[in-house]
C-alpha cells in the first residue's frame, strides 16, 4: 500500500473514483487511486455487493465529498435543484457547479478545490470587485471575479497558475490573463458537470 495516501486519497479509494482532492499530485503517477484501487481496510472483499441503499448513499457522499459540502450546504442546494423548474438531477449539478470555489479551481487560480475554497475563505478572491468569502456562493451570469492584490497571493497563485497552464477552462468561463480576471460568460449545464455521478440516484435517495 502507498505510504503517500492522506485522509483524501482514502476518501477517493472508499468511493471508488478519482475526487481530486489532492491538487497536482492528482494529475501525476504520485495518485494512490492510481497505484492501489482497494477501498481502504484489511476486510475490503465483501460478498454480494453494497446495498441498494449504500449505492445511493455512495454516489451523495461523491458529490459531496468532491465540492467539500457539509450535509447541510448539500440540503440546501438540493432543495433549490427540486425548485428549479427541470429535472432535479440535472439542476443539482448545475449549481454545484456554479460554486465560488469551484469556478476559482476552474480559473486555475487553486491547486484543487479545497485549495480554492481556502482562497475565498481567507477573503483573497473578488466578485464584481467586492471582496466574497463564502465559497457556496452561486456564481451568476457576467460576474467577474478577480484576485485581491497582496505579496501574500502573489507567489502562491504563480505557483498555482504555473500548475495549471495546460488545464483548459470550460466553456462557461473565461479567464484573462492582464490584468487577471475571470468572467462567467454563461451559467453552467449538467453537460459542464466536473463530476461523473449517477445523479439519480442521489435525488431518489434525498426524496424519500
Ligand atoms: Fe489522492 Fe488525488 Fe489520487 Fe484522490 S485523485 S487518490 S486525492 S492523489
Amino acid at each position: 500500500m502507498s505510504r503517500l495516501t492522506g485522509p483524501q486519497c482514502k476518501l477517493c479509494r472508499r468511493e471508488g473514483m478519482k475526487l481530486y482532492l489532492k491538487g497536482f499530485r492528482c494529475h501525476t503517477v504520485k495518485c494512490a487511486f492510481e497505484r492501489n484501487q482497494y477501498p481502504p481496510g484489511m476486510h475490503h472483499w465483501r460478498r454480494g455487493g453494497p446495498s441498494e441503499y449504500a449505492s445511493h448513499l455512495r454516489e451523495k457522499q461523491k458529490l459531496k465529498r468532491f465540492f467539500g459540502m457539509n450535509e447541510g450546504q448539500f440540503r440546501r442546494i438540493f432543495s433549490m435543484a427540486e425548485q428549479m423548474k427541470g429535472n432535479t438531477g440535472e439542476n443539482l449539478l448545475a449549481l454545484t457547479e456554479r460554486r465560488l470555489d469551484n469556478a476559482v479551481y476552474l480559473l486555475g487560480w487553486g491547486l484543487s478545490r479545497r485549495d480554492a475554497r481556502q482562497l475565498v475563505s481567507h477573503g483573497h478572491i473578488c466578485v464584481n470587485g467586492r471582496k466574497l468569502d463564502v465559497p457556496s456562493y452561486m456564481v451568476r451570469k457576467g460576474d467577474v471575479v478577480t484576485l485581491k492584490k497582496s505579496e501574500k497571493t502573489a507567489g502562491r497563485l504563480q505557483v498555482n497558475l504555473e500548475a495549471s497552464k495546460d488545464a483548459e477552462v470550460p466553456g462557461w468561463l473565461e479567464v484573462q490573463p492582464e490584468p487577471l480576471e475571470g468572467r462567467v460568460r454563461s451559467l453552467p449545464t449538467a453537460d459542464d458537470a466536473s463530476l461523473l455521478v449517477e445523479v439519480q440516484l442521489v435525488v431518489e435517495l434525498c426524496s424519500r
